[in-house]
């Protein structure tokens, strides 16, 4: 078995959706970002490639490059549990905590613990979602953007 751990953060914008692992979570703001800006897709991708020792989420889809452009994250996601898969692992589970002031995040846990296990081959038992806010305190007490911590369990497909 192999643990990783996966973080990112994104800042509020108006005129753009919010994209919670897969959901879109009616909100007045969205998200910034190159992509859907996922920040629970993107924290759990780095989580699998961390615990594949396969590198960072930038290194294999760089803003850079104008495929990403408005992505959907689980698409990168999956293409991470690829590489874990061509590395010899597979997904065991996955736990999140995603900290954001607003908005509540509760109602929409079962439809995400669906999505992020539809792509990473678990199924929704595979997959914790914890919504907290920063009680008031800093940036994201701000209101200024959303937060995500992920840790991931690969189990070896081997002998
Ligand atoms: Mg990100």
């Amino acid at each position: 078995m192999r643990i990783g751990i996966g973080y990112d953060s994104h800042r509020f914008a108006s005129g753009r959706r919010l994209v919670l692992a897969g959901v879109e979570v009616p909100h007045t703001l969205g998200l910034a970002g190159h992509s859907d800006a996922d920040v629970v897709a993107h924290a759990v991708t780095d989580a699998v490639l961390g615990a594949a020792a396969l590198g960072d989420i930038g290194q294999h889809f760089p803003p850079s490059d104008p495929h990403w452009q408005d992505a959907d994250s689980l698409e990168l996601l999956r293409r991470a549990v690829e590489l874990a898969a061509a590395a010899g692992y597979r997904v065991g589970n996955v736990d999140v905590t995603l900290v954001a002031e607003a908005p509540r995040v509760g109602p929409h846990i079962p439809a995400m613990r669906e999505k992020l296990g539809l792509t990473l081959g678990t199924g929704p038992a595979g997959v914790s979602i914890k919504g907290k806010t920063n009680e008031g305190m800093g940036w994201i007490g701000r209101g200024e953007g959303i937060a995500a911590v992920a840790v991931a369990l690969l189990r070896s497909n081997g002998p």
